[in-house]
């Protein structure tokens, strides 16, 4: 039987298959105190047959050191789609697809309170709320379990996810599925929904107002500057970068992930997963042919023959171009292998949140913004007006 305590929380990636495959469904997934959810079993009801563990994608990981067969760099076509994605807008043409074959798709959204939680679509028309990363711990859910429905219908799925909750799902099915088709990203680690809920409050306050519309990856400044940018009901906003905004500085500063990502079992270039997208910051490195326009592009990893129809089937929605595995790999994916650190503060940074202060008071005590980029945030927006931010980030890569 599955038992996670207070000192083996790393060994848990709080993806719902043990819940999820129980046959006596006496497995819930509960919140702890740092607001991630893990697996709690009624030992009235469980009858030990093993079945938890056989599906853990954590205690059944392998770990490989192969490398993709191939990789890409891609944008889609449609510059509306590359505005309101996080990089090139790779995932909605795959979206698009899995629609096109009467499919179904399921994905990371913001509910009506912008809590994050995996929900599915069957239209193009509802997959704009997909688009872009949302750096928060998604909730599944019983996703593992309308997937399986919807794969016994012979119908296709397309599932996009952390590579924990890829993995958990196959581990989950216990056997491959070739209606199947799932997209994992390169992931630095998943944040604290209670952070994330901490800081919605706080803006709340701050700016007097609910919240209409939030974006973790806004280009406001271009794709190498984006901003997690709040949308007030009374017009206000707010847009601050990772250096400034409280909720992705605390992400970056590996203050707030689940305990598991800092030391993942999923960290691997090569994927049970068919695609891995992530972010292609140095697009010049590999096409020294291409002018970096600051939209976005998006990196592909491919890992089987199915990634690699698909790209062939949606081609024609992007600009596409081969890349070098390992050259990607080292420049842009190395989070695809390499943990994040974790910060010493962690466990202060938590009991201080759950003592009730609030979120700006902890990160000005713990990981304060330093001053020259409080100033260089708030000239930002002249900079990029008129050009000069270009022009300064020209200068540092060169
Ligand atoms: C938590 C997180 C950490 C990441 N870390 C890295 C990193 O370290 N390095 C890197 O290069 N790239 C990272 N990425 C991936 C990157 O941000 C882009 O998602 C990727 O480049 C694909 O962009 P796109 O424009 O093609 O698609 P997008 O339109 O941005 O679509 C992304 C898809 O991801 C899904 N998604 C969004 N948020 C979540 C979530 N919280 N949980 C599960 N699924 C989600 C959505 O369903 C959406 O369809 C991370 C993404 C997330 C969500």
């Amino acid at each position: 039987m599955i038992n996670i305590t207070e000192n083996n929380k790393k060994d848990c990636c709080g993806c719902t298959a043990c819940a999820s495959a129980c046959p006596k469904n006496c497995i819930s997934m509960v919140c702890d105190s740092e607001g991630f959810k893990y697996p709690k079993i009624d030992s009235k009801l469980c009858v030990d047959c093993g079945v938890c563990e056989k599906v853990c994608p954590v205690i059944n990981s392998e770990n490989n050191a192969e490398l993709p067969e191939k990789a890409y760099i891609v944008r889609n076509t449609n510059p509306d789609i590359v505005k309101n994605s996080s990089s090139g807008g790779a995932v909605s043409a795959f979206c698009e697809e899995i629609i096109r074959q009467n499919g179904i798709v399921f994905g990371a959204v913001f509910d009506k309170d912008f809590n994050v939680k995996h929900e599915s679509a069957e239209t193009s028309s509802e997959l704009e709320k997909f688009r872009g990363s949302k750096y928060v711990q998604s909730d599944l859910g019983n996703t593992y379990l309308n997937i399986k429905k919807q794969l016994d219908t012979g119908r296709k799925v397309l599932f996009i996810g952390a590579p924990c909750q890829a993995e958990g799902l196959k581990s989950y099915l216990r056997k491959s599925y070739d209606n199947l088709f799932t997209v994992d990203f390169v992931c630095h680690g998943v944040p604290s929904p209670l952070v994330w809920k901490k800081y919605r409050e706080l803006m709340t306050t701050k700016y007097g107002s609910d919240i209409a519309y939030t974006n973790f990856r806004e280009k406001t400044y271009g794709y190498h500057s984006s901003n997690l940018s709040l949308h007030f009901a009374n017009g206000k906003k707010s847009a601050e970068n990772t250096n400034t905004d409280y909720m992705l500085k605390s992400f970056f500063d590996g203050i707030c992930s689940r305990p598991s990502c800092y030391d993942c079992a999923f960290r691997k270039a090569k994927r049970v997963s068919e695609l891995t997208v992530f972010d292609c910051w140095n697009i010049t490195r590999y096409v020294p042919s291409v002018e970096d326009d600051d939209k976005g592009y998006t990196a592909v990893f491919v890992h089987n023959d199915s990634g690699a129809e698909m790209l062939e089937s949606v081609k024609d929605k992007f600009v596409m171009y081969p890349a070098d595995v390992g050259a990607l790999l080292d420049a842009d994916g190395h989070m695809a292998v390499k943990n994040p650190d974790v910060n010493p503060k962690r466990r202060q940074y938590f009991e201080m949140l759950n003592s009730g202060v609030p979120l700006d008071c902890i990160v000005k005590e713990l990981i304060p913004v330093k001053t020259s980029r409080k100033i260089f945030g708030k000239f930002k927006g002249v900079l990029y007006k008129t050009g000069m931010l270009k022009q300064i980030k020209k200068l540092k890569k060169n």
